[in-house]
């Protein structure tokens, strides 16, 4: 069932108990008082009648100093006669409570009369053939007479009067229960619009339309509810992206590998089919096993690359401080070899906190990549200098640059500008990557600037050590 139809059944239930109690408990109470006055009317009338009869039992000429019950019908029917237009009705009973007068029509059993005190004035209600009356009774003393009288007031006005109150009660009921129906049916819809809204926006994520959110229509809870929803919605969509890139990353990467593997395998087994199947002469035959030494070589080389990068990826990293001028000297000593070059090393010196052997790899990547991208005897400058962020250093050359687009790819393992270029200098496309995640290792990030014709600029930031240098 709906929440707004829960929410309007409940409302509707409550009110109709409300409406239902309240009205009840009204009309009764007004039923209560009317009865109680006419029951009050009925014993005051009940007391002008004995008062009247007692008057009129004194004026009666005393000749034997007794009143005889003749004299005493008498009197009651004068009485009776005397209210005629109000439909009086009484009876008069002895003291032996027998009765000595009733009015026509005066059908009550003697339950009240039998009952009936002295000095006291009682009344109840009694039904008598479809009519409601109150009955009254009290004592009276007439001459040496102690007597009972009696009377019946017709009260089924007020009867008919709650009966009317019911049936007038149970239509402004139903009326109030249809007209808060319509109401509340009103209310529930506006206050579940934001349910609704959540329920949209999950069904449409849950059909894969992760972009969708939920409209915030209120500041209350449901409000809450739809802004933290959404965040989740974005959380949701983030990591999806993340997982969808990651996913075509990994599908890249074993393309890629497949094709680095095929090339050098081609080149091998041609070769080799070439050494079994002909007699070569001496000098292609080296050329042949020459091909085959150097393409196992770059599958070697590759392959561990590939190692490099899985090993570091997994790798937790143990910080030491190292001083940056030792690192210089390490890599103009490594370089300066190196005749078809020229290099220019210089840094500020300063302590840097980092795992020596990891950045002496990314550094020797850079100038690698610098020295196959120059011209022969082009420039190479490895430079290190202290910023507000910590120690900058940079392999900047003079070479053939990167296109703007191909920027972002050069970090992606496999991915080489010029490929024939590339490999024809022992490349693979993946010196960059394994740069990548040593550098993530250490919390910092590549910075590649560069401008074609002109030359490339790579450089990072390590954080600058604390303590003394080991
Ligand atoms: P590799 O050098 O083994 O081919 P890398 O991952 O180190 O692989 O580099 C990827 C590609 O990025 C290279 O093939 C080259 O095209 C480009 N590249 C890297 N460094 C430079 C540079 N300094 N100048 C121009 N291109 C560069």
């Amino acid at each position: 069932m709906k929440f707004s139809l829960k929410l309007l059944l409940s409302t509707v239930m409550v009110l109709a108990a409300a409406l239902g109690f309240t009205g009840y408990f009204f009309v009764n109470y007004v039923f209560e008082t009317s009865l109680s006055r006419e029951a009050r009317q009925a014993l005051d009338e009940n007391s002008i009648l004995r008062f009247a009869f007692e008057t009129a039992a004194l004026n009666v000429p005393t000749k034997y100093d007794v009143l005889q019950d003749h004299t005493l019908e008498q009197i009651a029917s004068n009485l009776e006669t005397s209210g005629q237009r109000t439909g009086r009705l009484l009876r008069l009973s002895g003291e032996e409570k027998n009765v000595l007068y009733a009015s026509e029509g005066f059908e009550a059993d003697s339950a009240l009369l039998l009952q009936a005190e002295e000095n006291v004035r009682s009344w109840q209600v009694i039904f008598l053939s479809g009519r409601y009356y109150v009955q009254t009774v009290s004592g009276l003393h007439a001459m040496d007479r102690m007597l009972y009288l009696e009377t019946l007031r017709d009260v089924s006005e007020v009867f008919e009067e709650r009966e009317l109150g019911f049936v007038v009660y149970r239509r402004v009921t139903v009326l109030m229960l249809a007209l808060g129906a319509c109401i509340m049916h009103f209310i529930a819809s506006v206050l579940t619009r934001p349910i609704r809204q959540l329920k949209k926006a999950t069904k449409r994520m849950a059909a894969g339309e992760y972009g969708y959110r939920a409209k915030r229509l209120s500041a209350d809870e449901l409000g809450q509810l739809t802004r933290d929803f959404n965040r989740m919605a974005q959380a949701l969509e983030e990591n999806m992206k993340e997982l969808e890139a990651q996913v075509q990353d990994r599908e890249d990467f074993v393309a890629a590998f497949a094709h680095e593997l095929k090339t050098p395998l081609t080149s091998i087994i041609g070769y080799a089919d070439m050494l079994r199947s002909r007699r070569l002469d001496e000098e292609k035959s080296f050329l042949s096993a020459n091909y085959i030494y150097t393409e196992g070589k770059r599958l070697e080389a590759m392959s561990l690359r590939l190692l490099d990068i899985i090993v570091t990826k997994r790798q937790k990293v143990e910080f030491q401080t190292v001083s940056v001028q030792l690192l210089f000297d390490y890599l103009q000593e490594m370089f300066t070899a190196r005749e078809d070059m020229e290099f220019l090393f210089s840094c500020e010196e300063a302590m840097v906190s980092m795992e020596a052997n990891l950045i002496k790899t990314v550094l020797i990547n850079l100038v690698d990549n610098a020295c196959k991208a120059s011209e022969e005897h082009g420039r190479v400058a490895v430079t290190g200098k202290r910023e507000d962020a910590g120690y900058r250093f940079a392999v900047q050359d003079h070479g053939v640059g990167i296109e703007r687009e191909e920027i972002s790819k050069i970090t992606k393992a496999f991915y080489m500008v010029d490929k024939s270029r590339a490999r024809s200098k022992n490349g693979a496309g993946l010196g960059l990557a394994l740069c990548v995640e040593i550098l993530a290792l250490h919390g910092s990030r590549l910075k590649i600037e560069s401008e074609t014709g002109k030359g490339s600029r790579f450089s990072f930031v390590l954080p600058m050590a604390e303590r003394e240098a080991v």
